[in-house]
């Protein structure tokens, strides 16, 4: 059987084919509708193994039909190496028969999902009409945050700041065609945060940092807390999370991985879907802070896949490839080491380029 496999360039077209604000927008969607039926998950906190410099990790889950997993690192000092800190790709299952249909890059993803899962919990939880948004680190994360916040919530200015000006540089020059968005370099942390109404952390250090702290925060302020996701890596002063009100995706694994690490368990947070359900309120007074404490969930790949894979069917794009072995007698695995030219159980060789009828030969997912 095949597999159908996408590298960066090819998601990078699907990005171009439906432009960055259409792929957002359909990613946002498909994460909600997940979020929305919670119940019919099998969910896990992802299995993490950490080492001096860094966490490798597996991200699992499913429903009753489709079953993903995700391959991440987060390594804060690779980029001094020239490797980014974030590297990622993902397997799309189908449950009835483990068959694997999709292996995806998933890097650019993750940024595209975390973007638009930002902006969906900003959505119902940050004032409306907010226009202002800090965003602290200025990374591979960053742009991809600016624009999810300018075309799901309507920010139309920027506050930038990074320990690295280049960092900040590059930002500025990737988004400078873009009208509407203004972006605006600070000099502090302290001064991007001023008056801002969504505060936006996206820094990568193996340490509990303090990137935000109360006095840095207008009253009201959402919070959306990307960078603290790891045992041992936050950003948030813990005052701010105490007084505000808290949401995170999963909660188990929110209290190992989240900037919530640094308070005790019994302290109350709300899950995403609850509030995405209308079970629970996003926010309760304009004056209080919230907190989208983000460590990144498997349902949101889950749903990026699905949305990765239909994407690749209706274009006609990526590489059907053998992952597994293609067998006239699925008995018969031995047969795979026979000579090619006798063998009843070689697979016929993988064409080089998908042709869209070979894609679609591998089932959409609807
Ligand atoms: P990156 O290394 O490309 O960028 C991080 C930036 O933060 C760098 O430019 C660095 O100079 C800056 N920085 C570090 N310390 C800082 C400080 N004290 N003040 C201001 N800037 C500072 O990393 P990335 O891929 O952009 O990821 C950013 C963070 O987001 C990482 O910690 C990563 O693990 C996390 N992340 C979370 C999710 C999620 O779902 N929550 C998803 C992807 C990445």
């Amino acid at each position: 059987m095949n597999t159908l496999l996408l590298s960066p360039r090819d998601v990078a077209q699907i990005v171009r084919a439906q432009g960055v604000a259409g792929a957002l927008r359909r990613l946002s969607d498909a994460i909600e509708a997940d979020f929305r039926r919670w119940h019919a998950f099998d969910k896990s906190a992802r299995v993490a193994s950490h080492s001096r410099d860094g966490v490798i990790e597996l991200m699992p889950i499913a429903d009753a039909t489709r079953y993903s997993f995700k391959y991440v690192n987060g390594h804060p000092a690779n980029t001094r190496a020239g490797l980014p800190t974030v590297m990622a790709f993902g397997v799309l299952a189908d449950v009835a028969t483990g068959a694997p249909l999709l292996l995806s890059e998933l890097t650019l993803t993750t940024a595209l999902r975390t973007a638009a899962t930002s902006a969906l919990a900003a959505r119902v939880m940050a004032r409306p009409g907010c226009r202002t948004m800090a965003l602290i680190g200025n990374g591979a994360q960053a742009e991809f945050q600016a624009l999810a916040f300018h075309h799901l919530l309507g920010v139309r200015e920027i506050r930038l700041f990074d320990i690295d000006p280049a960092a900040t540089a590059k930002l500025q020059r990737n988004l400078r065609h873009m009208s509407g968005l203004a972006l605006t370099p600070c000099a502090s942390a302290a001064d991007a945060a001023r008056e801002a109404d969504i505060v936006t952390t996206a820094t990568a250090d193996k340490t509990r940092a303090t990137i935000v702290t109360p006095d840095m925060l207008a009253p009201g302020a959402h919070v959306n807390a990307v960078g603290g996701d790891c045992p041992g890596k936050t950003e948030l002063h813990p005052d701010v999370l105490r007084q505000a009100h808290v949401v995170v995706e999963y909660e188990p694994q929110t209290r190992l991985e989240g900037d919530i690490q640094q308070l005790p368990p019994s302290f109350a947070v709300t899950e995403l879907w609850q509030v995405l359900a209308g079970a629970a309120p996003g926010r309760r007074d304009d004056r209080r802070w919230t907190v989208f404490d983000s460590v990144g969930f498997a349902l949101e790949d889950f749903a990026a896949l699905r949305w990765l894979h239909a994407s690749a069917l209706e274009l006609g794009l990526g590489t059907p490839t053998h992952l597994v072995p293609t067998q006239r007698d699925p008995k018969d695995l031995f047969g795979l080491l026979a000579p090619a030219a006798s063998a009843s159980a070689v697979p016929p060789a993988a064409p080089a380029r998908d042709t869209t009828a070979g894609a679609r030969a591998l089932g959409a997912v609807a």
